[in-house]
């Protein structure tokens, strides 16, 4: 997963917020703040910028870390609204650490019908194309290298091959 792709899970309106941030802060502490405040008296000019630079991209780049949340808790299947509440509202960024604790797995594409469903399904819940390897006996998902069904006891592969159905193709392919 590259940068690239995860700047991609941002919201654009976070993105448009924090520059806006960014620059509001840095321009008012470098014009204003900075050059009338008794402790930076005796910071040369280039001092006093680098320091409005990074003193606004804090809340520039936490913006940004709370609209990564969003998208990311919301690709992930996961109740993004209340994620989002959590990581601005527990402090110490306990809530932000909480997310990437918790988050769910990516989810995965299903072969089929190409929806995106949870990686700890079974079964495609749009079109019912299994997603993993079922039992044949009672239809639950079972491992690839598991010997037998820990559901129903039936053999799986080792010795009885075919015993475990790969994911079938649907008899009735529907359009999309
Ligand atoms: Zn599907
Ligand atoms: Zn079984």
């Amino acid at each position: 997963m590259s940068l690239r792709n995860e700047m991609h899970v941002i919201p654009p309106v976070a993105k448009v917020l924090a520059a806006l941030a960014f620059l509001g802060i840095a321009i008012g502490l470098i014009a204003i703040a900075i050059p009338q405040s008794r402790d930076t008296l005796g910071l040369p000019r280039g001092g006093q910028v680098a320091l409005g630079i990074f003193a606004a991209a804090i809340p520039a780049i936490y913006i940004l870390l709370l609209g990564y949340i969003y998208g990311d808790a919301r690709r992930r299947h996961m109740r993004y609204i209340v994620w989002t509440l959590l990581a601005i509202f527990i402090p110490n960024a306990i809530g932000i650490i909480l997310f990437f604790i918790l988050r769910d797995p990516l989810p995965v594409f299903c072969p089929h019908c190409g929806a995106s469903v949870k990686a700890a399904f079974t079964f495609c819940p749009q079109c019912a194309t299994a997603l993993q390897p079922v039992c044949a006996q009672c239809g639950r998902a079972v491992e690839r290298n598991w010997s037998h069904c820990p559901h129903c006891g039936t053999a799986t592969s080792t010795g009885k091959p075919g015993a475990v159905s790969p994911p079938p193709t649907p008899a009735s392919p529907q359009p999309l």
